[in-house]
């Protein structure tokens, strides 16, 4: 299988086989022009790049995006990182991509495509092969570059809502006073726990030649910002206690920024989710790190593997 996901700054790829295990990797930066048909042939060429070179046959590609991804039809919504206009159809653009690419010589008429959400992909990553396997309703919680994603896997399956939106937990206020956020409201927790916010709780500006999100994962782990780290923390709290109360999970994973400033004030985040929970054993639900390295690539793989395992002989067909 081939799986990619597109970030904020830039493109990713992998050979992707059973069991979530990635094989050859590849990490390019974004083309300047990010126009969906230019992006999407991008993130084609990167994976057929590595079919050739493998000189394997492909069975599918699936591609993991950092925006809501509607269902069935396959639109990206709010895609701000790449300035897409809404509702560019992406499922579309991308299986016309990979149609165009050369997989090389074993490559056998047109290959089953697909694109979901990033998050969504993570979590189901993480149940799979990560830190929530095994749990039966599993809350996943994630702050990438910028703004915040979140996903849940119920008995296995993801839950995407009536029209594959569900759990845009970005938008949950967690200050109503706080700062502003790209959906014209304030004190969502996007804007209140993602990179930009630690980087003002701590009054420091990031090294524009870096990308943020290394930057911020130090800066949680700086003593010297503990303040800071707290002020984030308790809204991330504010708004895992929202989400625990509405869904009751059993598990909660915490990816990307999170994931640092969890294990930089563990007891105060469950302190925090504990007493904003009113049914106690809800608030006692174990918040654990990712596992999974690249979850999104290798969710993406869980994503492209799922016609091939439903129907192998059709998939395997000459
Ligand atoms: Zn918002």
């Amino acid at each position: 299988m081939l799986a990619a996901q597109l970030h904020a700054d830039g493109v990713s790829a992998a050979l992707a086989g059973l069991g979530g295990r990635l094989h050859d990797t590849v990490h390019l930066p974004l083309p300047a022009d990010t126009a969906p048909e230019r992006l999407l042939a991008a993130v084609a060429e990167a994976g057929a790049g590595l079919a050739r070179a493998s000189r394997r046959r492909i069975l599918g590609f699936a591609l993991a995006l950092p925006n809501p991804v509607t269902e069935p039809d396959g639109t990206a919504l709010a895609a701000l990182h790449f300035d897409w206009p809404p509702g560019a159809p992406v499922a579309e653009l991308f299986a016309a991509q990979v149609a165009r690419a050369d997989l090389g010589p074993r490559a056998r008429g047109a290959l089953p495509t697909a694109v979901a959400n990033d998050a969504n992909l993570a979590a189901l990553a993480e149940h799979r092969h990560g830190a929530g396997r095994d749990a039966r309703h599993l809350l996943l919680v994630t702050s990438g570059h910028r703004g915040v994603g979140g996903a849940l896997v119920v008995d296995g399956r993801l839950h995407t809502g009536s029209s594959g939106l569900a759990l845009e937990v970005g938008h949950l206020t967690v200050d109503p006073l706080g700062r502003p956020c790209a959906c014209g409201n304030r004190g969502c927790l996007n804007a209140e726990t993602d990179p930009e916010a630690l980087f003002a709780a701590a009054k420091h500006r990031p090294d524009p030649g870096r990308p943020l999100l290394p930057q911020a994962r130090e800066l949680a782990r700086d003593p010297a910002a503990a303040d800071a780290v707290e002020h984030v923390v308790d809204r991330l709290g504010l708004g895992l206690a929202g989400l625990v109360n509405i869904l009751n999970p059993d598990r909660i994973v915490l990816s990307g920024l999170h994931l640092d400033l969890l294990a930089a004030a563990p007891d105060r985040l469950a302190a925090v989710v504990a007493e904003r929970c009113l049914w106690g054993r809800s608030g006692r639900v174990p918040i654990v790190p990712a596992q999974v390295a690249h979850a999104g690539l290798v969710g993406a793989a869980e994503l492209a593997w799922e016609p091939c395992l439903d129907d192998p002989q059709a998939a395997m067909a000459p």
